[in-house]
């Protein structure tokens, strides 16, 4: 979770508002809760000038008729889990501050070049996926979801990876929770088309 104590200059949060298009990615840039960065953003008067109530730049799933509920609603289990889709989910704990985007055992979150997906898994300790209690649930990288939950791969993937044959990913199984996720992410950051991407990349 994030550091309640964290102080917040007014140039980390003029910075965090120049890489984001709302204020709640400006509190995600940050590591730290929305509520939290709303009040260092308000004490120094940059809060509503970057409040996006248009919309404009945010995952499509998130603006709307069909807007997600705050996800305290789901987590206290006011509302079903089962009636929206994980990966929205998995994206609005981050988006609204639940959950650190990094591994909860090593704090890995690293991104890939590439594209900039982090390799996390979003598991329920109580093997409950309709159980989104903040007790309950934890991002886990790659290596510490097979070292503490079970495999991530099975033997076909494993196979095709570690043959010489060209591989195309995971099964479907895995791909689906990973990859509906950091599109969006991708969205978010207006990197949705392939001209784009490029772009992005070579900048960095
Ligand atoms: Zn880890």
């Amino acid at each position: 979770m994030a550091n309640k104590k964290k102080f917040l200059s007014k140039e980390q949060i003029i910075a965090a508002q120049g890489k984001t298009k709302s204020n709640m990615a400006a509190a995600r840039y940050l590591h730290v809760s929305y509520q939290h960065y709303k009040k260092y953003a308000k004490m120094y008067n940059l809060f509503d000038g970057h409040k996006n109530q248009a919309g404009k730049g945010i995952p499509k799933f998130l603006r709307g008729p069909k807007k997600m509920p705050h996800m305290m609603e789901i987590i206290e289990g006011r509302i079903a889990a089962s009636s929206f889709d994980p990966a929205k989910l998995k994206y609005a704990l981050i988006e609204q501050g639940y959950l650190s985007e990094e591994c909860a055992v090593c704090k890995f979150k690293e991104r890939r070049v590439l594209d900039y997906k982090v390799p996390l898994l979003l598991h329920f300790k109580d093997n409950n996926s309709n159980n989104y209690s903040l007790d309950n649930i934890q991002l886990l990288c790659y290596n510490h979801y097979f070292l503490t939950v079970g495999d991530i791969f099975n033997s076909k993937d494993i196979k095709q990876i570690e043959s010489k044959q060209e591989h195309y990913g995971t099964s479907e199984k895995i791909e689906w929770e990973v990859d509906d996720y950091h599109l969006q992410r991708l969205k978010e950051l207006g990197l949705d088309d392939e001209d784009d991407v490029n772009e992005y990349i070579s900048r960095i």
